[in-house]
């Protein structure tokens, strides 16, 4: 089977059989097929889609070009979630050990800030001592004591995605739901739960802009995944501000041990309780989200979230005195304040813009080997819907130096539009789709 004949009859709209699939796939991931013809393939798939039947072949495919996670002899269920990814999103923090209370284990594997996306590893080393390296024994040590684990994604697992990711990268072929699809589902069969639960984010600050290509991620997901013996949740939700009222590695920290003591941003709690309560149903705890919802709130009124919480820290080399010292205290000294330019109602403070000038004050990365500073960010006072007279403050900004203050700060001033109608809030959860 030639590669080029695969390229060009994708090239014109043609099925690609799962041997086909595993020519292109196998092939690049040994070196017989080479990236140019890789790219090729790639641009005729973004062009031409792909079925449900060749996104659940290639989703296989990637799966079984390495390892996966063995969880066997550890008591389950397991179920995990992944957030397509946003800002000032921090819900994993917060729900792995909910969800751990209420006797679900979940093998969480995370990834790192890219773009204007946070990511969950950077804000957990900004714990000092922290490390989320673990080999597969104490993964498996601390899921079963803990309830969860949090890791990052080491080299055996899908060796395809990661070489088809950078090539995506950089032959603008990142959106395309099926590779999408493929890429998120393959590592997340990987870490070895029975089902998942998928955060699809939509909005300014979100992959997928509108509501309509969030839907159509999320029926590619949850349809791919449960062919592949997954039980399956899709909740699109809001991603227009930053969620919760803190922007920043450590300062997400802080405000997940403020959530897990009952004190967190009604917003941020929206979202963690509705994902978690979708995760106890998958689990099989309770048939409805209601039930759920409440058996999480308990969780965190009893104080056993927290706990798991500080559990996992210590287990995985975190100094837990340290951290709590820390909490209201760790910022950079180089800081400014947001003021409201004018009297009237916050309208938008877009989550996009906030981002990517997290980019410059050092919460986030263009690249994934470039540094993250654990002190910086944003404190918002006020959110969208907020009355403000004009000078009220807004937001403290935390950068890693005066120069990235200066060179974020454009984008931080055009984030925010103060208008003299109270906006309509779009509402935070805005579609579920299941396969249980
Ligand atoms: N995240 C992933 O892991 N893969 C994609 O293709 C897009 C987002």
């Amino acid at each position: 089977m030639r590669a080029v004949d695969i390229i060009m009859k994708k090239r014109d709209g043609g099925e690609l059989s799962r041997e086909e699939l595993a020519t292109v796939i196998n092939g690049y991931v040994s070196g017989e097929v080479p990236e140019y013809q890789v790219s090729a393939w790639l641009m005729a798939v973004f062009f031409r889609g792909m079925s449900f039947r060749e996104t659940a072949d290639l989703t296989d495919l990637m799966l079984r070009s390495g390892s996966t996670m063995n969880l066997a002899g550890i008591k389950g269920p397991f179920v995990d979630k992944h957030s397509t990814g946003g800002v000032g999103d921090k819900v994993s923090l917060i729900l792995a050990p909910i969800v751990a209370a209420c006797g679900v284990r979940v093998p969480m594997m995370s990834g790192r800030a890219l773009g204007h996306t946070g990511g969950t590893l950077d804000k957990l080393e900004s714990i000092p001592g922290y490390t989320t390296r673990l080999d597969e024994q104490r993964f498996r040590e601390y899921l079963e004591r803990d309830g969860f684990a949090m890791t990052g994604q080491t080299d055996a697992i899908v060796p395809a995605d990661k070489k088809l990711y950078s090539l995506r990268d950089v032959t603008a072929t990142v959106e395309s739901v099926p590779l999408i699809t493929a890429s998120i589902l393959s590592k997340k069969v990987a870490e070895g739960a029975e089902a998942l639960v998928f955060d699809v984010k939509s909005g300014p600050g979100a992959f997928m802009k509108t509501v309509e290509d969030a839907e159509r991620l999320a029926s590619s997901l949850v349809k791919t995944g449960q062919a592949m013996g997954k039980r399956i949740v899709g909740v699109i939700t809001d991603m227009t501000e930053p969620l919760g009222d803190k922007v920043g590695n450590f300062f997400e920290v802080e405000e997940s041990i403020d959530c897990l003591r009952g004190k967190g941003p009604a917003d941020l709690m929206e979202v963690t309780y509705r994902l978690s309560a979708w995760m106890l149903v998958a689990a099989g705890i309770t048939k409805d989200v209601s039930s759920a919802t409440k058996l999480c709130e308990e969780a965190v009124a009893s104080g056993k979230a927290y706990e798991l919480f500080i559990r996992n820290v210590k287990s995985q080399g975190g100094d837990v005195d340290r951290m709590l010292s820390l909490c209201g205290n760790y910022r950079s000294a180089f800081f400014r304040e947001l003021p409201a330019p004018a009297a009237g109602y916050i309208q938008s403070i877009d989550a996009f813009k906030i981002g990517l000038a997290g980019v410059y004050l050092g919460v986030g990365r263009n690249k994934t080997s470039d540094p993250v500073a654990p002190d910086v960010g944003f404190i918002f006072e006020r959110k969208i819907g907020a009355r403000v007279a004009a000078g009220d403050l807004v937001a403290t900004v935390y950068g890693k130096d005066a120069a990235s203050l200066d060179a974020a700060w454009e984008l931080i001033t055009g984030s925010l539009a103060i208008g003299p109608v109270e906006p309509k809030r779009n509402p935070l959860v805005i579609k579920e789709i299941t396969a249980l």
